[in-house]
């Protein structure tokens, strides 16, 4: 019987660099991105395998909706000919407001991208300008209509929270109206002012205020993003949504299937410039780099196998992120260890910490946990 696979594709390219991010992305010319294009589908179709059972296919980036309707296409097809793709697959394409026509979109839905997620982050211009993003918010909302024209019954919309000057009410109000526009899914993460990035610069002395336990002068206090965390879960659930996993909520049935797969240890294949794989028990990446990436696509970097040990704790904290938690059952199954054996001290602990509860075989965060839930994942590192 075929096993269950996961395959990602990445796509680093954006019109420009919004000023907090440090993923692998950057800007390109047509030229640059046809080579990558061809690269890309070359490795592809070089790794296929019938072995494997194709579920969801996702193309992140980067903006994938950068690429010309055209070159989506081919690297769909590659992904067909190489591989057995489920025929329900969910196939998501990432998509920044301000890069979708109407065009692209109907091409999107002939092609079976069947999923559409949105990097709207703010409601509010004055947040958008300052995150460096390229659209405004009526653009996103021209974009967002067009997607439901075109077909599009499964949108995901992300958003970002604890944004310099922004109050628990400025993101009450950005939780509302993108409630009330009824997409499937949403994600809402809060803001990382990272190393390396423009924002690090300006937020960064914040940040080791925000560490230090002292009062920040830009960005949201601790007290002021922990209400905000709340009120996403309390404004998301009147409207009908359901936390599954601490930052991600959905309508009943509409979870993004590909995530889950991550948060589930699911073997994946990453393609493209640094995408990372976990696959027979390995974890590697393609190159980092362009120049090498676009001689070798398929060559693999960091590879390591896992041992048992490793499985077991990458189980446990990705497991813990989804509310449903770690089922104790299935972890035998992987182990022949029941979980409270392998984990005596820390399970106990944060049980007797209200940090964690256990419930019909299920081992999960409790609401408190979830607000600590760096600390208590860290509990299980062996
Ligand atoms: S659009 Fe996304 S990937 Fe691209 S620069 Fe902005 S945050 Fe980074």
């Amino acid at each position: 019987m075929e096993r269950d696979l996961e395959i990602y594709i990445h796509i680093p390219f954006c019109a420009r660099k919004c000023g907090y991010c440090d993923f692998l992305s950057f800007p390109a010319s047509e030229e640059a991105k046809e080579r990558y294009v061809r690269a890309l589908v070359r490795d592809i179709l070089d790794e296929g395998t019938p072995a494997y059972a194709v579920r969801t296919v996702f193309m992140g980036g980067g903006t994938p909706s950068l690429l010309r309707e055209g070159q989506t296409a081919e690297i769909l097809e590659a992904v067909h000919r190489a591989f057995q793709v489920d025929r329900d697959a969910e196939v998501t394409i990432e998509a920044n407001p301000g890069t979708l026509t109407k065009e692209k979109l109907r091409a999107y839905r002939q092609m079976g991208i069947n999923r559409l997620s949105m990097g709207l982050q703010s409601v509010s211009d004055r947040e958008l300008k300052l995150l460096g993003r390229i659209h405004t918010y009526q653009d996103f909302l021209d974009n967002y209509w067009e997607a439901r024209r075109a077909g599009f019954d499964n949108i995901n919309v992300d958003l970002m929270s604890a944004l310099p000057g922004q109050t628990a009410a400025d993101w009450r109000e950005g939780l509302r109206r993108t409630a009330a526009l009824e997409p499937e899914h949403i994600s809402a993460y809060s803001l990382i002012v990272e190393e390396h990035t423009p924002f690090y610069e300006r937020y960064g002395r914040d940040r080791e205020r925000l560490e230090r336990g002292e009062e920040p002068v830009f960005l949201p206090g601790e007290e002021e993003e922990r209400r905000m965390y709340a009120d996403t879960l309390e404004i998301l659930s009147q409207a009908g949504y359901r936390r599954y996993e601490i930052s991600n909520y959905a309508r009943p049935g509409r979870e993004c299937r590909h995530n889950k797969g991550y948060w589930k240890r699911t073997p994946y294949l990453g393609f493209g410039l640094g995408a990372a794989s976990l696959l027979e028990g390995r974890r590697f990446r393609r190159v980092q780099e362009m120049g090498a990436f676009l001689e070798r696509p398929g060559a693999r970097e960091e590879e390591t196998a896992l041992s048992r040990q490793e499985e077991m704790e990458e189980t446990l904290f990705l497991g813990l992120r989804l509310t449903k938690g770690v089922s104790e059952e299935e972890f035998f199954r992987l182990f022949g260890e029941p979980l409270d054996k392998a984990y005596e001290k820390p399970l106990e602990d944060m049980l007797r910490a209200g940090l964690l509860e256990r419930r019909e075989g299920w081992v999960r965060l409790t609401r408190r946990g979830i607000d600590v839930s760096n600390y208590v994942m860290a509990q299980f590192l062996l």
